[in-house]
């Protein structure tokens, strides 16, 4: 009989989504006339840029005549047309990248899970918690062990290297970080590339939040730091930037000049194994999402995403507010679109979701679902409609006030 992969009997249930949704529904079915506010899942909800539908539109013309028609692209790994588009803004705050490190994909999750392809399954694994679940999942699924790095309350929610850990394989970051919204400094990502570069790791950066920093002096990216380009890898997404969350596109970044051990100990670039996988298993970004990637980075582009980004921090400054005003400590809400915060009275955070839900009639996510040291915390998103956000502060001002 064929035999299935044994680390998908290591993978914790993913019961988080499943068990808000029973309770929501339960809640929803008892008071069918109730207006819900859902602040809890990470989609975006403001339409894609005008500048975006109309090259999508645009390259879809093409793709419908003879002589503009494209089929599959030669590399798959994403059109200079883009590339030299996230080139240049990459080149906006100061880092200079060459077309061919750019490996445009459908999006981070994919990305984030399919690297592992290229490492061997006796790597150590570091993941911070609590995290995003795909950088877990996909490692167990790859027969690898996790170590965890605590982010919590008393380091800011930017876990740090810790000596105790054994190194020398992969460590996960991800700055702005979902689900705690902070953001690492340049001295903090500085500490973590000294320690990769020390013990021989690599960093696998998630960037996917990159554009909701709004403070000068916060890293957009790995390589504004110095010797990143020697253990980093940077994966990066559209999906929050530009609304692209069910139009798919990202890319991931791979400096020529990192290294990995092959089984006879001599040297092998991680970029080379990384296009090699990508050619076997990926045949690329259809024309008109890249063609939609590419307005993104246009003056017109940028200028009509961020006027999105700036709604949605719109909503995370009401919600900061709220916050600040009731005295409840958070992390986020500053360049970047989520809120992690305490819940009140030293609540668990599955009994704080139920009082949020039966008393102020709001979905948010439960900080345990990410990991250990979310139990306690609370995520709450600012993807929703200024009314609702506006609506859910007065409801939790009213509750937590009492
Ligand atoms: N990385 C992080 C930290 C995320 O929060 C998300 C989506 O919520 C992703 C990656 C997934 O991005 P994509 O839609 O490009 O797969």
């Amino acid at each position: 009989m064929a035999k299935m992969n044994p680390g998908f009997l290591n993978l914790k249930k993913s019961y988080l989504f499943i068990e808000i949704g029973r309770r929501v529904k339960e809640y929803m079915t008892a008071h069918p006339d109730n207006r819900v506010i859902r602040m809890g899942i990470g989609d975006v909800t403001q339409p894609l840029a005008p500048v975006v539908v109309e090259a999508m539109k645009k390259a879809a013309d093409e793709m419908g005549v003879k002589e503009t028609f494209r089929g599959y692209e030669d590399s798959g790994l994403g059109y200079d047309f883009l590339r030299e588009a996230i080139a240049g803004y990459y080149k906006s705050y100061g880092v200079e990248l060459p077309l061919d490190e750019i490996l445009v994909s459908d999006g981070a999750k994919s990305d984030c899970g399919n690297i592992g392809d290229i490492f061997s399954a006796d790597n150590s694994v570091i993941v911070t918690d609590p995290a995003y679940p795909v950088y877990v999942d996909s490692n167990v699924m790859g027969g690898r062990e996790v170590q965890y790095v605590n982010s919590t309350e008393e380091n800011g929610f930017a876990a740090m290297p810790d000596e105790n850990m054994q190194a020398g394989g992969l460590i996960y970051l991800c700055s702005p970080n979902n689900p705690t919204g902070s953001v690492y400094t340049k001295e903090q990502l500085k500490v973590w590339v000294d320690y990769a570069i020390k013990t021989k790791s690599i960093i696998i950066f998630d960037a996917a939040y990159e554009a909701f920093i709004s403070d000068p002096d916060l890293p957009r990216s790995i390589f504004e730091i110095e010797g990143a380009r020697k253990c980093a890898v940077e994966i990066c997404s559209l999906s929050k930037t530009a609304g692209f969350t069910g139009t798919r596109c990202g890319y991931t970044i791979v400096p020529k000049e990192l290294m990995i051990e092959a089984p006879d100990g001599t040297e092998m670039s991680v970029h080379q194994l990384w296009t090699r996988r990508q050619g076997s298993k990926f045949n690329g970004v259809s024309y008109p999402v890249q063609r939609a990637a590419e307005a993104v980075f246009t003056p017109e582009g940028l200028k009509q995403t961020r006027e999105t980004i700036a709604y949605y921090m719109q909503n995370a400054k009401v919600m900061a507010d709220t916050f600040d005003e009731l005295g409840i400590k958070y992390t986020g809400g500053k360049n970047s679109p989520y809120i992690w915060f305490k819940c009140p009275d030293g609540m668990d955070s599955w009994t704080f979701f139920d009082k949020l839900l039966n008393e102020a009639e709001i979905v948010g996510t439960p900080g345990e679902g990410f990991g250990k040291n979310g139990d306690g915390w609370f995520r709450l998103t600012a993807f929703g409609t200024h009314e609702n956000t506006t609506e859910a502060m007065a409801r939790i001002k009213a509750l937590l006030k009492k």
